[in-house]
């Protein structure tokens, strides 16, 4: 049997639409939500990534500001462009896009985002936070998962949950915060061994790894909820067409359009194994935004009680 196909997009319209409400009621009392979105230089990823946060913010009713600033700015000029929204009473939320270039250290500037503003939850107070089990601004990606985990109505508590991957943006925090929903967790990486058989295991599978199609179908166990994190863009090759070979409409993708955006799970074949599947495009991805202006009007919320 196939599995059911978790719409990511309908999920983060819904999550939206909570948002324009409480923005709505913020508003009624006379406070205007504000993120800004700090990019530097001219990443054309960043550059998508970041305008359409922003846009997003605005059409969500948050003020969303975007700050550009060119390659060459030096980390003592970022740093105090930081303690500068920092102390801007009217900012509830500073997102700085990553990556940075090579002479700024991402990390410190994270350190530098207040904990109350930081709304990518990165900063290592609400790391700390999140690993304790309590209440903070979360990171955008794993929290939306724990919605799309929730929207097939399965409990979390007492299921076995694999995640495979550990970056401090993805794997660690959708760790955490399955274990503090009561799942039992394992963290696959790259150096675990036999990682297929401990995937095999897993009633909640999701898979953060960046690595085109690598969750075959005889790593998940029937029936178990499937959530692909990644996000891999193949280029037309043999070894494209090779791989693409189970699913027909990505393949025809990749020969008329020379590209395609495929997960890290081999979703043609796996839909015929697992429960519950997301898509890529239309899983993980929308969630990712929509939790970002939750936590934004969260931040606000927090910062006017
Ligand atoms: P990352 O920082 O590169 O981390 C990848 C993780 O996968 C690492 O922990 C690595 O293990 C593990 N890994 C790599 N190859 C492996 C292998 N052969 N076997 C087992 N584990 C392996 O990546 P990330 O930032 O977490 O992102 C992961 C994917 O999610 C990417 O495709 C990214 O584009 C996507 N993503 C999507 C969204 C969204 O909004 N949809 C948001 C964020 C990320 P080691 O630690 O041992 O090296």
């Amino acid at each position: 049997m196939s599995a059911c196909t978790i719409d990511g997009k309908a999920i983060a319209a819904s999550i939206e639409t909570s948002v324009r409400r409480r923005v709505d009621a913020l508003k009624c009392r006379g406070i205007q939500p504000a993120i800004t979105v700090v990019r530097v230089g001219d990443d054309p990823a960043s550059e998508i990534y970041v305008r359409n946060k922003a846009r997003k913010a605005r059409e969500l009713g948050i003020a969303g500001d975007e700050l550009i600033f060119p390659a060459g700015l030096t980390e003592e000029a970022l740093l105090a462009e930081v303690a500068r929204l920092n102390g801007d009473a009217t900012i509830d939320g500073i997102l700085v896009q990553l990556p940075l270039p090579p002479q700024i250290n991402a990390t410190r500037v994270i350190e530098t985002i207040a904990p109350d503003k930081d709304v990518d939850g990165f900063h290592p107070f609400n790391v700390g936070l999140l690993h304790l089990g309590r209440a903070t601004l979360a990171p955008c990606t794993p929290g939306g998962v724990v919605r799309l985990i929730d929207s097939t109505g399965e409990t979390i508590e007492g299921k076995r949950a694999v995640v495979i991957g550990r970056s401090d943006i993805v794997g660690k925090p959708m760790a955490a915060m399955l274990l503090a929903r009561n799942a039992t967790v394992t963290i696959c990486h790259s150096r675990t061994r036999d990682l297929p058989a401990v995937a095999r295991e897993a009633d909640i599978l999701v898979a953060a790894i960046g690595r085109p199609l690598f969750v075959s179908a005889s790593m998940i166990k029937p029936g178990a909820i499937v959530i692909d994190v990644g996000m891999n863009r193949l280029e037309r090759s043999s070894e494209s067409e090779a791989l693409l070979n189970a699913d027909g409409g990505k393949l025809a993708q990749l020969r008329s359009r020379g590209t395609v955006l495929v997960g890290d799970v081999d979703f043609a074949r796996a839909r015929e194994i697992a429960g519950w599947i997301t898509p890529v495009p239309g899983g993980v991805g929308p969630m990712t935004i929509a939790m970002l202006m939750l936590n934004t009007v969260e931040a606000a919320e927090r910062r006017h009680q």
